[in-house]
């Protein structure tokens, strides 16, 4: 199809070209034919594509007086996210180039768009776009996301165990308490701090000392519901907030992952080593306003535990 396009000029305004400058219909067709850009022109109220240089014939096929949509889409109607409508003003006059990116659906490529209204030799406005494929900077761009959302997700997860680390402890068990105030509704922590842990290491080693700790976070993973928090707020202290828990519940949980741990031993090669540990149960006041409170509670009741002869729950009075 003939692209419609006689001559451009160098110069804004065509009666001021020097006829020199002016560049013939096959040079100018040899240009946009060899830019690595799609270009096209479609008509405003029809969508029939007006012209399409070489490098969208390549991807798109040739254009046959066929609509925009049609060729570079694929669809049966004008696209949903067509632009026409932001590329003149009120009055109908051209309005500043309207750059935007997208993904087509025919290629799977990314595009950065620059869409403006023109006048066309016949004096009406047509649309013209000039598409740069952007694939390899968005596929660059996303991975780099991706890698984001991965390192936040790591920063808030306690490397060893999989559980929260204290940061998130802190982050989400705090919202829960406001819920918790807001709603009226009960809460609970418990705190639990390993006994005799150094004695772990040291008769059979810091990676068996790991073992245990990876052991008693698959356990609170097992034992633990959905809604609650379960974190290694430190090297061998972990706590669990339980949202509409009562005392009772709190110290059941307690009760149970002490007798597991008691049960079922952990294997590190061909030792086995029983763990136990001392729990601090406190439930939230109406006067807490941050977890630091309920949990400085908790943690005095667990030393309360320790007092007693360890491997065992403790309640806040
Ligand atoms: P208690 O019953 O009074 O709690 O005695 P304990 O031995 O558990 O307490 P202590 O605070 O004396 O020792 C805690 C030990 O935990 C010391 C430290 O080396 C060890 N520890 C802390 N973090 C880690 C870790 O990530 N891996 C291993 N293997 N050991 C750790
Ligand atoms: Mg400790
Ligand atoms: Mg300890």
């Amino acid at each position: 199809m003939d692209s419609g396009i006689p001559f451009i000029t160098i110069p804004d305004s065509p009666a001021e070209a020097d006829p020199e400058e002016v560049i013939p219909a096959e040079g100018l067709r040899a240009i946009l034919d060899n830019l690595d850009a799609l270009v096209y022109v479609s008509d405003f109220e029809t969508y029939e594509l007006l012209y399409m240089n070489a490098y969208g014939r390549r991807i798109w096929g040739s254009i046959d007086g066929r609509k925009c949509w049609e060729v570079l889409q694929n669809n049966n109607s004008p696209c949903d996210f067509c632009t026409n409508h932001l590329l003149t003003d009120h009055k109908g006059n051209p309005s500043p180039p309207h750059v935007w990116e997208f993904q087509n659906r025919l290629d799977g490529h990314w595009y950065q768009c620059r869409d403006q209204a023109i006048p066309w030799t016949d004096g009406r406005l047509v649309r013209l776009e000039i598409a740069t494929d952007i694939t390899q900077r968005k596929e660059m761009e996303l991975a780099l996301k991706e890698a984001h959302k991965k390192s936040q997700a790591a920063a808030l997860e306690d490397d060893l165990t999989g559980l929260h680390n204290r940061r998130a402890f802190f982050e989400l068990g705090n919202q829960l308490l406001k819920q918790c105030l807001r709603n009226r509704s009960a809460l609970a922590i418990i705190m639990f701090d390993l006994d005799y842990f150094k004695q772990i290491n040291d008769n059979h080693g810091h990676d068996a000392g790991d073992e245990v700790l990876r052991y008693v976070g698959q356990l609170l993973k097992n034992n633990v519901r959905e809604a609650d928090i379960a974190a290694r707020i430190g090297g061998e202290e972990f706590a669990i907030v339980l949202s509409e828990a009562g005392v009772k519940q709190a110290a059941d949980l307690a009760e149970r992952l002490l007798k597991l741990m008691g049960e079922t031993p952990v294997r590190y090669g061909d030792i086995q080593i029983r763990p136990s540990a001392s729990f601090g149960i406190s439930m939230l006041r109406r006067e807490d306003h941050h977890l630091d409170t309920p949990l400085a509670r908790a943690d005095r009741a667990m030393y309360g535990a320790k007092a007693l002869g360890r491997g065992r729950v403790s309640i806040d009075a």
